[in-house]
């Protein structure tokens, strides 16, 4: 058996649809490239097809293949990743990608950006990589989830330019940051799903943390808090931008048009859902 003979293996075991993952898992077992898997001529020995079976068996119980492999891509990065952290999903790309329209370094000399809510640390390192001059600052109420968060930042060589702080939202935040409001923008993807609704989710989501994607009775909690701190916290004409979920979007910009955000702006993702909010504070 060669490594092709053993994805289509693979796949007679996750089924058609899973093909990605049942390679991945190839990948992962046998330490191969992605380039490299599909020239191998390596014949396959009992021992690697035994424990890829061990593989297919924990992704056929529900577990994610990117908590298997312990790693993921996001902004084309490398980011390790483990049941403390929820897994980047590719539709918060588009959350980077408006920031780096937004904030042009010509316009914003050194630009100060808070992450609440981190988790792997994907946004704010991905924000550290692609915005040469930017100070983070990343909290999560994790301490776990710091701990993974500090490690990819050294993966991806930016710890220099990040400050991680274990805190509930702000309650952590030195305070002279409210003595001169001073952050050009204010990002976070706060956890948005019903609780009524989490038990509902497909069993791989069920293995992510409960913390990550709970949002309270109407899965708004976070952002109303957010919204209201944040103005405090924002530089004049600073930027506040969330990710959302399915059909929070009028809701969320309600709060945000009372809070005194102007200039505020949906943006959906590449399957046309409504993915991101975002206004410039008015103070
Ligand atoms: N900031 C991380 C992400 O976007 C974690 C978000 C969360 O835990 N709700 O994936």
């Amino acid at each position: 058996m060669n490594p092709t003979e053993l994805l289509n293996y693979g796949k007679g075991q996750l089924g058609e649809r899973n093909l990605n993952d049942a390679r991945i898992l190839i990948e992962h077992c046998l330490k191969l490239k992605p380039s490299e898997f599909y020239f191998s001529k390596k014949s396959i020995k009992t021992r690697e097809k035994n424990s890829y079976q061990k593989l297919l068996d924990k992704r056929k119980n529900g577990l994610p293949t990117a908590y298997i492999t312990e790693e993921t891509e996001f902004m084309g990065l490398k980011f390790f990743v483990n049941k403390n952290v929820l897994i980047p999903r590719q539709e918060t790309e588009i959350l980077i990608e408006e920031v780096l329209k937004l904030l042009p370094t010509s316009h914003f000399p050194l630009p100060t950006i808070l992450d609440i809510g981190t988790g792997s640390g994907n946004i704010a390192i991905s924000l550290a990589k692609y915005i040469s001059d930017a100070k983070i600052i990343a909290t999560d109420i994790s301490k776990e989830a710091l701990g993974v968060a500090k490690k990819n930042a050294k993966l991806n060589d930016v710890s220099d330019k990040i400050t991680f702080l274990q805190s509930n939202l702000f309650n952590l935040l030195p305070s002279t940051f409210y003595l001169l409001p001073s952050f050009d923008l204010i990002i976070s993807n706060p956890p948005y799903i019903k609780n009524s609704e989490i038990k509902k989710l497909q069993k791989e989501i069920q293995h992510e943390p409960k913390i990550a994607l709970d949002g309270g009775k109407d899965g708004l909690n976070f952002y109303k808090k957010i919204v209201l701190m944040s103005r405090k916290l924002l530089k004049k004409n600073g930027f506040l931008m969330f990710e959302i979920g399915y059909h929070h979007s009028q809701k969320i910009k309600k709060m945000m048009a009372a809070a005194k955000f102007r200039n505020i702006k949906i943006v959906n993702d590449y399957s046309q859902q409504e993915r991101v909010i975002y206004g410039q504070n008015s103070n």
